[in-house]
């Protein structure tokens, strides 16, 4: 391997220190407690093991969390009213309702009904047009954490090609906003694009965020590339079940300058960011300076 690793297990843990240093400092000096409130429909185990680690790691960077746990029945209108009572509650700065709902909830509905300023998923369509227009928004958890690696790896990324693989609303879209707002020249492909293979040749920076394991080899990776590995992908191997990417991680390390190892890259800055974003909605619901370096 040629590649330099970039550990996002170690610069989550960098991004936490940040983020509880900041807690430590309005508690004290403002006695305010930044709150993260998580709302779970249902018993969706993967879900459930997300919700418990979220809630885990916003007690342990100091901010206040706050579980709600409803059947996989609750109607849409319970789900409404729940919502609309956290938007109201000042000690909650942060609201994130676990995606995937179940299939008799309306999810664009029930996440546009979250007060944007408490988007802390930064899915509500209000932050998806501050992020397209270039303004202060709440930034979707997963993309800001891959720039953060970005920036900390190559400091400047202007003027760089960049090819965002995937174009969900979720990672794909808001991922590639990002890297035009950090003046990147930005080709988004998905399924449809043709000639994949030449058209991540040409990144200098390769975001995978496609769901298909190993599907992007070393030949497709332009040498010296910064390589970040999005996807997350559970195959059977020698007999187990082991996580791998979207990028074919051996051959593409003997060509990147650097790449996001699966797991341990990406996966530990979802979290990260969230707490990061939670403080940040804390500072600005208060009128105070936000946090440096954990924000687009
Ligand atoms: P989606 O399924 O919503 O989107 C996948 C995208 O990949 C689509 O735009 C699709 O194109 C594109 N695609 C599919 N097949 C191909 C192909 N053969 N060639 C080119 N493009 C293709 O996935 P998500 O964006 O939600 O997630 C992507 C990956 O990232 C998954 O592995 C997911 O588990 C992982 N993930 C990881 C997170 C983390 O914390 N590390 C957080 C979120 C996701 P089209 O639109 O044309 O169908």
């Amino acid at each position: 391997m040629s590649a330099t690793l970039i550990d996002g297990k170690a610069f989550a843990a960098q991004v936490r220190a940040k983020v509880a240093e900041h807690v430590t400092r309005l508690k004290n000096d403002h006695g305010l407690v930044p709150g993260l409130a998580v709302v779970l429909v249902g018993e969706d185990p993967a879900s459930q093991v997300y919700v418990r680690s979220k809630g885990k790691q916003t007690v342990e960077v100091g901010m206040a969390s706050f579980e709600h746990k409803l059947s996989p029945e609750t109607s849409e209108a319970d789900l409404l009213a729940l919502i609309a009572k956290l938007n109201a509650d000042p000690k909650v700065h942060g609201i994130l309702v676990q995606l995937p709902l179940p299939s008799h909830l309306n999810s664009d509905l029930v996440i546009n009904s979250i007060d944007p300023a408490k988007d802390v998923d930064g899915f509500h369509i209000s932050n998806v047009g501050l992020l397209g227009t270039g303004q202060k928004s709440m930034v979707p958890c997963t993309p800001l954490g891959c720039l953060m690696m970005l920036r900390d790896h190559l400091g400047s990324l202007s003027g760089l090609n960049a090819v965002v693989v995937g174009r969900s609303n979720i990672v794909g879209k808001p991922m590639a906003q990002l890297l035009l707002g950090d003046s990147c020249t930005v080709t988004i492909a998905h399924s449809r694009t043709r000639d994949l293979a030449e058209t991540c040749r040409r990144a200098d920076i390769l975001v995978a965020a496609v769901g298909r394991p190993e599907m992007i080899p070393g030949d497709w990776v332009k040498p010296g590339a910064t390589v970040i590995d999005v996807g997350i992908n559970r195959i059977e191997r020698d007999g187990k079940t082991v996580l791998v990417g979207d990028v074919h991680f051996d051959s593409a390390a003997q060509v990147a300058g650097a790449i996001t190892p699966v797991p341990g890259g990406v996966g530990p800055m979802t979290i990260a960011c969230l707490l990061a974003n939670t403080v940040t909605s804390a500072c600005r619901a208060n009128g105070l300076p936000e946090p440096e370096g954990l924000t687009a």
